[in-house]
């Protein structure tokens, strides 16, 4: 595995300072030492604990120096001392010193990066107000750990404001230095998000500049940037080349911590060209100085390419060892991804040197840890998504509710809309019935005047011969006679039509019509029977009365005559008549014999001379042949007294 050093913070100062000598002059002690504390974090350590405490210039002064010494205690995994620097802090901090409580703030982020705890450095960090903070070179330390810390965090956007915010503060402040190293993260940043040109461009700022200067171990983080790059991009040789590169820069500077990071980047070089011997020869080299400087992170790194190179050259024992060791460290750390990465490296290292089963077994474990990293991932995923879900659901249940009213509110028109349908259905209905009525009563009213007109004569306003065919002979007709029959006709009326004309003839039937309704009682039906006949039926009555009744009739007719155009129309009728039941017959007899009957009688009366009834007083008949046979040899039968007739006299009445 290759490692990259955790923070570009500070730079070699008092080799690179001896050759620009002005700048060590306006150099403050502290400035100085973080500058060390950048490039040789070891030397530093000793320059602090061989310098005797002098009493400082100011409060400020003091704070400055503390956070100094706090990152300087930290990189040499010293926590009591900069457990102490913290407790010294916060006793300037508890008189009211608003930068002693910042500088607490700073140190206890910079421990905690120191200790791979990114987020707890952050959430310190968040709480400095940088713009509050006045000095140049406290801001820039503020910036750079900000940037830093968030970039591990994934969080590149964000980090990428304050790295470049920094390296404008180093260009305000003609800092050459801190221009470098600001470049350097600035570069360190573009290489993680893919961005190799710009970060090519960031190195080559730097490098004219470190180079300008003669500061070895910015040279050294150039030749390492680059190499991460080249390695990144497949190119082996630049890798090699920038690698070595790097490491002789790195003994040029004299720095362990250079020198340590060189040696260990060559290690993973090497195991990558499968050149074990040379790998384990550069990581053995490391891992004394790692020791010594306490760098225990680097050191696990280092024994695991030490062990990939043991397994390379067949001593799978001493391999699996280190590299199981350095895989517990990793795991015992939490940090999975390291885990997941030293696994990966593992199982491809067994493969290649022909140790099968061992290398499944290692890539099933990679897969197990793979999955754990998946399931931390998608279980943060998942919140998220779930968050995203209940706002979803929320406004699905808005959307719900909205299209629930909107139902609501058809369905209320809906149900308005089926009452008024139905209401106008009912006014409809209740029209149609009117209607219906109102048609039905107008046809009956019609149909009404059609059977009266039907069944009436119009001339003289009687019931004609269909109506009583209709409505009396078809119904009674059959049934035995009660009552006097009379049938009456104008004598020689053609003569009236013939000598006056046909309008004097009508004129004259509707005269004698009125007449003979006169003439007889209220419940008598009187019918037109013919053109100038008449047929009377009335209820049952004496011979007496019938006698009466037919000579009133003979009267009413003959005794005044009709007035019509200035001509005095004189009239007679002839009448035929009987009363039943009939003297003398053994059988019944009914209206349609009667009628019959006294047409026969009538034409006797015709017959005898006109203007008189004849009345049959005998028929003697035992049954309804005889009646028949009497009915069509009238006159023999009167002559013969099978019929007894009886004549009144119009003249006479
Ligand atoms: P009789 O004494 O034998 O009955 O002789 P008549 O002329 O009355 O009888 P006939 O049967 O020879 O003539 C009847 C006439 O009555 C013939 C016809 O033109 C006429 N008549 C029938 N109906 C009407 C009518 O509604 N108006 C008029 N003006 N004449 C009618
Ligand atoms: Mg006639
Ligand atoms: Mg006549």
């Amino acid at each position: 595995m290759r490692k990259a050093n955790n923070l570009a913070l500070i730079t070699a100062i008092f080799m690179s300072v001896a050759m620009s000598g002005a700048a060590v002059a306006e150099s403050t002690f502290a400035d100085q030492l973080e500058m060390l504390e950048w490039s040789d974090p070891e030397r530093a350590a000793q320059m602090v604990d061989a310098a005797t405490p002098l009493a400082a210039e100011s409060v400020a002064a003091e704070i400055d120096m503390l956070e100094i010494r706090a990152m300087i205690y930290a990189d040499s995994t010293r926590d009591q001392d900069v457990y102490a620097v913290e407790r010294r802090l916060e006793t300037i901090a508890g008189e009211g010193n608003e930068s002693a409580v910042r500088a607490g703030m700073f140190v206890r982020a910079y421990a905690a990066r120191q200790h791979n705890q990114y987020a707890a450095a952050e959430a310190e960090l968040k709480g400095i107000e940088i713009s509050a903070i006045h000095s140049d070179t406290e801001r820039y330390r503020v910036l750079s750990l900000r940037g830093h810390v968030l970039r591990i965090l994934g969080q590149d956007e964000a980090a990428l404001p304050f790295l470049e915010q920094a390296l404008d503060l180093a260009n305000k402040m003609h800092d050459e230095l801190r221009t470098v190293h600001a470049r350097l993260s600035l570069a360190r940043i573009y290489t993680d998000s893919g961005n190799f040109d710009r970060a090519m461009a960031e190195l080559r700022s730097a490098r004219t500049i470190a180079t300008k200067l003669g500061d070895e171990t910015s040279l050294v983080e150039t030749e390492e940037r680059q190499a991460d790059i080249a390695d990144r991009r497949g190119d082996r040789t630049e890798e090699r080349r920038a690698s070595l590169a790097g490491l002789e820069h790195a003994k040029g500077s004299g720095s362990s911590k250079w020198i340590q990071l060189a040696l260990l980047n060559l290690g993973d070089s090497y195991l990558k060209s499968r050149d074990f011997a040379e790998s384990l020869k550069y990581s053995k080299e490391a891992l004394p100085i790692m020791l010594r400087t306490n760098q225990h992170d680097d050191e696990q790194v280092t024994l695991f390419n030490e062990g990939l190179a043991y397994i390379g050259l067949g001593s799978i024992k001493e391999g699996e060892k280190l590299a199981e060791g350095a895989i517990t460290e990793a795991l015992a750390g939490s940090d999975l991804l390291d885990a997941k990465e030293l696994l990966r490296e593992y199982a491809d290292a067994l493969e290649h040197a022909g140790y099968l089963m061992m290398a499944i077994q290692v890539y099933h474990r990679y897969d197990a840890i793979s999955e754990k990293f998946m399931t931390n991932t998608r279980q943060r995923a998942f919140l998220e998504l779930s968050a995203q879900f209940d706002d979803e659901r929320k406004a699905r249940e808005l959307e719900l509710l909205r299209r629930d009213n909107a139902l609501k509110v058809s369905e209320m028109r809906g149900q308005r809309l089926r009452q008024q349908l139905i209401l106008a259905g009912a006014l409809f209905i209740a029209f149609i019935c009117a209607a219906l009525v109102w048609a039905f009563a107008r046809v009956s009213k019609v149909n009404e005047k059609l059977r009266f007109s039907s069944e009436h004569d119009p001339l003289t306003g009687l019931s004609n011969r269909r109506y009583f065919n209709e409505r009396v002979l078809a119904v009674d007709g059959g049934r035995p006679v009660g009552g006097c029959v009379l049938l009456a006709d104008l004598d020689h009326f053609k003569r009236i039509n013939d000598t006056f004309g046909h309008p004097a003839g009508d004129a004259v039937l509707a005269a004698m019509s009125q007449r003979l309704s006169a003439a007889l009682r209220e419940n008598d039906k009187l019918v037109r029977w013919g053109g100038e006949e008449f047929l009377a039926v009335l209820g049952p009555m004496s011979p007496t009365q019938a006698d009466m009744t037919a000579a009133r009739l003979l009267q009413a007719v003959r005794r005044d005559p009709v007035l019509w155009n200035g001509h005095m129309i004189r009239c007679t009728i002839s009448i035929g008549y009987a009363s039943f039941p009939m003297a003398g017959a053994d059988t019944d007899i009914s209206l349609d014999s009667a009628i019959s009957l006294v047409d026969k009688a009538l034409y006797e009366a015709k017959r005898r001379g006109r203007d008189r009834a004849c009345l049959i007083k005998v028929v003697s008949a035992r049954d309804e042949k005889d009646l028949t046979t009497i009915s069509s040899e009238f006159e023999s039968a009167t002559i013969d007294r099978r019929v007894q007739l009886v004549e009144i006299l119009g003249a006479a009445a």
